[in-house]
Parts: C-alpha cells; sequence; structure tokens
C-alpha cells in the first residue's frame, strides 16, 4: 500500500468522524464546500484564513475542530447580540458554549470561568477588548486555549468596509500565545483585505481557504426605479410575511420609507446609525425575533444579522461598490433556499455618490478618492443591462463562471427587455434644455416635458415653449428616468453645486442634428419569472404545512424567548412539510435534526404534523 493511499485512507477516517458529529449535533448530511478543508486545518492546529461567502458555514468550520479534540477554543466576535444568539444555537444542539461579555451579571460570569477552569467548554466567545484586557490572558492560559477564531476578520483591515480599531489590537495574539493557532474567517473577498489579516494577525503560514463567491440560491434583478413605493410594494407582495431587509442610502430615506410601510400596514421598522443603541438593539431584536418582518436601513445594518431565513434584500438605490452589494445582497438566503435580491437602478444614484464622494473628498487621500470613483464605475456596470448577474460578480472578485446560464438572474431569465431606440425621445428632451435657457434642474424640465400645469410653468412662461408637452403621455417619474439615462449616458450634462441645472454638450448638439443614435432602457413595469432554484427548492413541500409549522415554531420561540431560527431554520421546516414524518426515526431524517432537537422538539412537531394531515385527510 503507498503513502497517498495510506494517506487517504487517514482523510477518509477524519472526514467520516467529522461527518459523525455535524449528524450528531446539527444533523446535517454532508459538508459544504470547504468546511471539511478547514476543520482538518483546525484540527491540525494550523494557521488559516478562510474565505467563504455569507452564508457559507464558516461557524462549522470553528465549531467541530474543539468537539473533536476535546479541547478548548476560543472565538472573537464583534457584537454581543451576535455571540449571545449564537452561544443559545449551540446549548439548544447540547454542544458546550459559553460568552463572556458586559452584558452578563458577574455570577454568570463566575460560573463561566468555573466552567471554563474545569474544562467542560469547548467554545468561549469572546469580544477583542474583553480578550486583551490585563489579567484575562493569564486565566485563559491557564485554560489551555488551543486555537483561536476571529471571526468577520476584515474588522482588521482598514480596506475593508468595517474597520474596526479594537481589531487592531488582535495583533498580539500571536505573541501573547504564541503555542496557539489562528483561524481568521471572513466574507470580504479582495486580495488587499486578504492580504491585510494575514500581515495583522501574523499568521504563520496559514492555509488560505477561498470559497466559490457564486450563491446560486439569490435572484439577482436590477430594475430601473421610477416609482420606488409601489415598485417596493409589488416586491413585498411577493414576500408576504417573511423577511425583507430594505437597503437606503441616507438616514432620512430610511425613516421616510419605514414609516410609509408602516402606514400601509407592513411590520416595518428603521436602522440607521442616528439612532441610539438601545433603539438599534430594539429592532435588531424585533427582526431577529421576527417581530416585525421588514427593516429599513442604511449600511449601518448587517453584521450580526443572523436570522437565516430573509428571503429577500431590496436595494432602493445603488449602493458604493460591489463589495457592499456582495454583503448587503448576501444576508438574503444564508439558509441555502431561494431568495431575492433586486435593486432599483436610477442613474441619479452614481451622481448622488459621486457628489457625496466629492463632499467628503477634501481631506481624502487622492488614492483613495481614485480607488473609490473606480469601484462606483464597476458597481455601475453591473447594473447596465447585458451578460449574466451572477457572472459578473464572480469574475468582479476573480473567479471564473462555470454555468452558460444562471435561471436565476433576471437578464438569463428574460425578464429585460432590449434597449430602444430613443433617439427621438432624447431629441425631444434636449431641445427642452436648450429653449429653457440651459438654467433649469431636471424636476422643472421634466414639468414643461410632461406640460405640467403649475405656477412655476407659467410665470416662466414655459407653457408656451414649443417642447411644452411633448412627452405628454409619459409619467413625470418615466421622464426623470429618462433624463438621468441621457446624463448616464454623458449626452446631457448636469452642473454641480446645490441647485444642479442640465447642460448641454458637444455630445448633445451632436444628437439633435441626427448624427448620434440613443439607445434607452425600456421603462415599463417588468413581469417577473420564477426560477428553476426556487421552484425546485418548493419541489414536493405542503406549502399550507410549512405555514402551519412556521406558526408554531413562532410561537415556540416567543416562549423560550429565543429567536425563531434558533428553533429551527425554514430549511428544516420545508423539509418537514415535504417529508411529514410520522415517527421519531423518520424525524431524525429531516435537514437540520439531530439527538438533542427530536428529545427537545420532537414529539410537538410530530403532534402537529399528524392533525394536518387528519384534517387535511
Ligand atoms: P456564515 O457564517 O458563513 O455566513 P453560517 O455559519 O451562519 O454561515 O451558516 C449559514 C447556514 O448554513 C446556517 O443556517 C447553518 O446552520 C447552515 N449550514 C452550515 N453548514 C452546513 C452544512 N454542512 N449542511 C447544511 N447546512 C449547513
Amino acid at each position: 500500500m503507498g503513502e497517498t493511499t495510506l494517506k487517504r485512507d487517514l482523510q477518509e477516517v477524519g472526514v467520516s468522524r467529522i461527518l459523525e458529529v455535524v449528524r450528531r449535533y446539527w444533523g446535517f448530511d454532508s459538508l459544504r464546500p470547504l468546511q471539511d478543508e478547514a476543520i482538518q486545518a483546525g484540527l491540525e492546529g494550523r494557521d488559516s484564513l478562510v474565505v467563504m461567502p455569507t452564508g457559507g458555514g464558516k461557524s462549522l468550520c470553528y465549531q467541530v475542530p474543539p468537539l473533536l479534540s476535546g479541547r478548548t477554543d476560543v472565538v472573537v466576535s464583534p457584537l454581543i447580540s451576535l455571540m449571545h444568539d449564537q452561544v443559545a444555537g449551540l446549548v439548544g444542539n447540547g454542544y458546550p458554549a459559553a460568552a463572556l461579555h458586559s452584558n452578563l451579571s458577574r455570577s454568570a460570569q463566575r460560573r463561566t470561568l468555573e466552567q471554563l477552569r474545569a474544562g467542560d467548554c469547548r467554545l468561549l466567545f469572546l469580544s477583542p477588548e474583553r480578550l486583551l484586557s490585563p489579567g484575562f490572558t493569564t486565566t485563559l492560559k491557564g485554560c489551555g486555549i488551543g486555537s483561536f477564531a476571529i471571526d468577520e476578520a476584515h474588522c482588521i483591515s482598514h480596506w475593508g468596509h468595517d474597520f474596526r480599531p479594537e481589531y487592531r489590537r488582535l495583533s498580539m495574539l500571536k505573541k501573547r500565545f504564541p503555542e496557539a493557532s489562528v483561524q481568521a474567517f471572513t466574507a470580504t473577498a479582495t486580495r488587499r483585505v486578504r492580504d491585510d489579516i494575514v500581515a495583522q494577525l501574523g499568521l504563520r503560514e496559514p492555509r488560505i481557504l477561498v470559497g466559490d463567491f457564486d450563491r446560486p440560491n439569490l435572484i439577482y434583478r436590477v430594475v430601473p426605479r421610477l416609482d420606488l413605493r409601489s415598485q417596493v410594494g409589488e416586491v413585498l407582495a411577493r414576500h408576504k410575511r417573511q423577511a425583507v431587509i430594505v437597503y437606503c442610502i441616507t438616514r432620512a430615506d430610511t425613516e421616510r420609507l419605514a414609516s410609509h410601510l408602516q402606514e400601509t400596514g407592513y411590520r416595518a421598522l428603521a436602522y440607521h446609525a442616528g439612532m441610539t443603541a438601545e433603539e438599534r438593539r430594539t429592532a435588531q431584536e424585533a427582526f431577529s425575533r421576527d417581530r416585525i418582518d421588514i427593516i429599513v436601513a442604511t449600511v449601518a445594518f448587517g453584521m450580526g444579522i443572523d436570522r437565516s431565513d430573509v428571503r429577500c434584500v431590496i436595494h432602493a438605490a445603488m449602493p458604493k461598490s460591489i463589495e457592499h452589494y456582495q454583503q448587503e445582497s448576501g444576508r438574503a438566503g444564508r439558509d441555502g433556499l431561494e431568495a431575492e435580491c433586486i435593486l432599483f437602478y436610477s442613474p441619479a444614484d452614481v451622481l448622488r455618490w459621486e457628489s457625496l464622494m466629492q463632499k467628503s473628498s477634501s481631506e481624502a487621500d487622492p488614492a483613495v478618492v481614485t480607488a473609490t470613483l473606480g469601484m462606483l464605475g464597476e458597481m455601475r456596470r453591473f447594473c447596465a443591462p447585458g451578460g449574466c448577474r451572477h457572472r459578473k460578480l464572480v469574475q468582479y472578485f476573480g473567479q471564473d463562471y462555470g454555468p452558460e446560464d444562471c435561471q436565476a438572474c433576471d437578464l438569463c431569465l428574460g425578464e429585460v427587455e432590449d434597449l430602444e431606440d430613443g433617439t427621438v425621445t432624447a431629441q425631444k428632451i434636449l431641445s427642452c434644455v436648450a429653449r429653457s435657457g440651459e438654467r433649469f434642474g431636471v424636476g422643472h424640465t421634466a414639468d414643461i416635458l410632461l406640460g405640467a400645469k403649475n405656477e412655476r410653468v407659467r410665470t416662466l412662461g414655459h407653457d408656451r415653449l414649443s417642447t411644452y408637452g411633448l412627452l405628454e403621455s409619459s409619467t413625470r417619474k418615466q421622464i426623470i428616468n429618462l433624463i438621468y439615462q441621457l446624463i448616464d449616458q454623458e449626452v446631457l450634462a448636469r452642473s454641480d453645486g446645490e441647485y444642479p441645472v442640465l447642460k448641454l454638450n458637444p455630445a448633445s448638439w451632436m444628437v439633435m442634428r441626427g448624427e448620434r443614435q440613443v439607445w434607452l432602457m425600456p421603462i415599463k413595469g417588468r413581469r417577473v419569472r420564477e426560477a428553476r432554484f426556487e421552484r425546485e427548492s418548493w419541489d414536493g413541500v405542503d406549502r399550507t404545512l410549512f405555514d402551519e409549522l412556521r406558526k408554531l415554531r413562532l410561537r415556540l420561540a416567543g416562549k423560550r424567548n429565543v429567536p425563531p431560527y434558533l428553533i429551527f431554520s425554514d430549511a428544516s421546516l420545508r423539509d418537514m412539510a415535504r417529508r411529514r414524518p410520522t415517527t421519531p426515526e423518520e424525524f431524525l431524517r429531516v435537514h437540520g435534526v439531530a439527538e438533542r432537537k427530536l428529545a427537545d422538539l420532537g414529539e410537538i412537531f410530530l403532534r402537529r404534523i399528524d392533525d394536518y394531515s387528519q384534517q387535511s385527510g
């Protein structure tokens, strides 16, 4: 028997041991890509950097090694709320885990320390401040920590989008615990951040594991923004009583949209950095506990959102980089089930970002300004029609995309109509700008073209212009969208400043003289088609039973005061509603059901399924 065969055999033994505990504690039948490699690195006590997209299953990679080796490991995590829910989830699976943070009572902290000293804790969650606080190092050394897992490791890099100064101090970790290994985990894929993490943490010959960045269960759509409120309404109608995150650019935008949604009867709340810590905590908890369905937020909302059943992420406007888009949209469908990521795009967003960036660029490093503008350009290209959105995203992160057709984006599903020859429309708009003397903004120009009867138009005598009412069969919002498309294509310009006005440029005159054609995006409503993934993931599922089981889960979660996804994920409930188990053995075969869950919840769920089967015959 050759050495390779022996090695392979050992590996197989390793994999089967891993699978055995994964089945026993989590009820999963297989490992996700790279989980095996990351767990092996953890078991060997080797430094590593694990880059996996959100929902890729990073947690399991640091949860399994201490369980198999019987040692105690530490997880460094940036948010207390995140630690709290993770510990609750693990303990619910019968896994000995604990956290130490400032929100715990003294006696609770004492109990955890005792558990730790007795060697009865496999995983301890800590904040970076706590980990490096004076005196605590000695306590930890006494417990013989085997390995440190750094969650959200990109927080250490100021090239990332979530830089946290307290993470910087983690560079001391290797000096204080030279014998322990360090595993860094992140979903941020850029090379610069990756290299920075390795350097800052001082990882020694780390195993670098970079996962596949495609998320086949996400259905991407980019739709021209015409009337945001009614468009958001249409999307929400497709996601009744489901978890939805809406991202807006400014705090004011989030508040306006959240109150509009509340008035329309939705369970929605705003979330932004201008709210007090307490208000933010309440909103986040309401969302994670399923007391509200929709959170309308700025970029401030993100880390620590462990709710795995987010079925839709709406971008009310274009984010400023693909990194942001990937992080934010990536919060959808972490349970692996289908989820929609829809972005309402207007070329006005690009102008808005440019002006926000200009405002903050006075003291910024010119290299950073150029890099930021470059990222904005990439995001804009992502929004343009043509190609496949899955491919564009994956290629941006430097990976290849295999499938010809993803069957899960608006372009591949054939929802996007071809560009139309809009030369005549463009000529009408441009001559309106010329006739009114290049002195007015987008709104007023749209009013003239629409034939609006408002006072400003009348006092200025613009109702007597030959271009008055030239686009009267369109709506005001459609005309505005068309004007922005022209700006986007640079056949029309807009001045800077607080009250920007429309200006003609040499390209505008070429269009007006008929020397240049203009192609425009059609601005009518779009029909949404069902994606293949969506169809398949509902295959054989009794939807009424699924809804019933969700209700039961919500009730139990309320009683136990835990987030519903910690009781069972949507993926488990859907599998239950597909298999309709009748015995404990069958229940154990459901995705995500392990021994502890069977003992704890088997009876009540089996009874509900049985009742349902009897009622529905
Ligand atoms: P990440 O931290 O990478 O965003 P998580 O660790 O939170 O992802 O995992 C995302 C979801 O996938 C969780 O609901 C988790 O239980 C589930 N999951 C992880 N590993 C597996 C697996 N091997 N099989 C099935 N589900 C898994």
